[in-house]
């Protein structure tokens, strides 16, 4: 999608630090992160946010929260001690980039609630 920050790193018309790529997702790191590990998962496709998930993408998002994200844990050395993966979805839920996201965070204990 023309002038998606996101498509753009996808595409590696932006540059990135680039965690995990394959076929269909990139994972990369978050530019301002808010724990020692922090990188988002995004598929290679637009998709604005989960709220606009159709039934076609099951196979894609269960790639990223069943394969991708475990491996990119594992590889960060945060299984043992747990990880957050955040998805903000739409204004109210605090999304800025209107590309779907995944954020990984870890390396810190996390509070909750969120603000
Ligand atoms: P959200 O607020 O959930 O939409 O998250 C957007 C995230 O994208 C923020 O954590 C930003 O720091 C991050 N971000 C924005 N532009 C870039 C970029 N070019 N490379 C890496 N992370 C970015
Ligand atoms: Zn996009």
């Amino acid at each position: 999608m023309a002038d998606c920050i996101f498509c753009k790193i996808a595409q590696k018309e932006i540059p990135s630090t680039l965690v995990y790529e394959d076929e269909l997702v990139a994972a990369f790191k978050d530019l301002e992160p808010q724990a020692p590990f922090h990188a988002l998962v995004i598929p290679k496709k637009h998709v604005e946010s989960i709220a606009a998930l159709k039934a076609e993408d099951k196979e894609l998002t269960a790639h990223i929260l069943c394969d991708v994200i475990p491996q990119i844990a594992k590889e960060q050395g945060l299984t043992e001690k747990g990880f957050r993966v955040v998805a903000n979805t739409g204004e109210d839920g605090g999304q800025t980039v209107k590309h779907l996201h995944f954020h990984i965070l870890g390396g810190r204990s996390m509070q909750w609630p969120p603000g």
